[in-house]
């Protein structure tokens, strides 16, 4: 029985506590494209290049411009519980990097062949590192970092198995990408899959970037929304219902940067779009609320999705009605327009 059959009390190896961390945070090929792309906007990039093959399952290439990691630090970039990012409780607090648990690259490589690249401005070579074994040499390469993940849960064929068809995981990678190409329309990416193009995004403005991303329907029937009250920022873009949908596909909300979905903020946009909208629609947007990193505890999970805000109240009186006010301003011209 299980009972006598009792082994003494041991710390797990190393290994496989990353690898029951990563049944967490590493559920598919398109976590991995989050994680990775998460730490390339945090290296300040302001160019990304994702190479992904068989869906990202055989490979998931990500190649940014930003800052870089020094050659003597790459270890501890794998290294569970390891990060630049903060060093405090008080830093955890007031994190404005979409990263701090200092466990991707730990959960990521130990369910796959992991090597990551990387140059500092100063330094005069790139280095790379082998997640396998550690092992180090020169490389080439610009500034920047590239993270290569090839034959994603080779050695845990539980997890393998729960893998979807190829067009299904590359589908879900490109959410992820789609994600950050919103809130970044700054950064220029470009994605290839099994070795052809498929996408490619200019450094650009918001409104030329939900456009590209989001498509013509979006483009042609949404209003600019922008408010701010004290030291809250919300704005983007709320599609008409013109441009609603059957499915919610298209709704993007971003707190400081980071694609969230939350209960309260869906429940202020839907509200808002109540008189306009029938209740079997769903409206597109893409908006994004900035406000001091105390307000809002982003450590509530570890894809960190979900966030909780100190003033929830407040938050969706502003999202509510800042949306609210834009749908029935348009509603009155149009009114307007009409009469005349
Ligand atoms: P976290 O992002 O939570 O710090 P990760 O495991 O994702 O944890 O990354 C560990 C560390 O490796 C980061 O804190 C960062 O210093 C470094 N790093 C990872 N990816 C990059 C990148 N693309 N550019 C620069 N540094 C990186
Ligand atoms: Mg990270």
């Amino acid at each position: 029985s299980a009972l006598s059959s009792r082994r003494a009390i041991r710390p797990l190896p190393d290994q496989l506590v990353s690898q029951i961390a990563a049944g967490e945070v590493v559920e598919r090929p398109a976590s991995v494209v989050k994680e990775l792309l998460e730490n390339a906007v945090d290296s300040g990039a302001t160019q990304l290049q994702v190479r992904l093959e068989e869906g990202g399952v055989r490979r998931i290439l990500i190649a940014d411009n930003g800052g870089g990691i020094p050659a003597d630090e790459l270890p501890f970039a794998l290294m569970r519980h390891a990060t630049s990012k903060i060093a405090t409780l008080g830093e955890l607090e007031s994190v404005l990097t979409l990263g701090f648990r200092g466990e991707a690259l730990a959960s990521i490589a130990s369910v796959s062949r992991l090597t990551l690249t990387s140059r500092t401005a100063d330094a005069a070579h790139a280095t790379q590192i082998d997640a396998d074994n550690g092992a180090m040499q020169p490389a080439a390469g610009g500034a920047g970092t590239t993270v290569d993940v090839q034959h994603l849960y080779f050695n845990t064929p539980a997890r393998r198995k729960f893998l979807k068809t190829e067009q299904t995981e590359l589908g879900h990678c490109l959410d992820m990408i789609r994600r950050v190409a919103l809130a970044r329309p700054d950064i220029a990416i470009s994605v290839h899959h099994n070795g052809k193009p498929l996408e490619h995004w200019n450094a650009s403005d918001a409104a030329v970037r939900t456009a590209q991303v989001l498509g013509n329907d979006f483009a042609q029937a949404r209003l600019p929304l922008d408010e701010s009250a004290d030291t809250v920022h919300l704005y983007g873009f709320v599609g008409l219902p013109t441009a609603s949908r059957g499915r919610p596909d298209q709704q993007y909300f971003f707190v400081n940067g980071r694609f969230v979905r939350d209960k309260l903020l869906t429940h202020a946009v839907r509200s808002a779009y109540q008189d306009v909208l029938h209740g079997d629609r769903f409206p597109a947007y893409v908006l994004c609320l900035d406000l001091p990193p105390e307000a809002v505890d982003v450590n509530v999970h570890p894809s960190k999705i979900e966030v909780r805000f100190r003033e929830s109240r407040a938050i969706h009186q502003l999202v509510y009605h800042a949306v609210q006010r834009v749908l029935a301003k348009q509603a009155g011209e149009q009114g307007d327009s009409l009469r005349t």
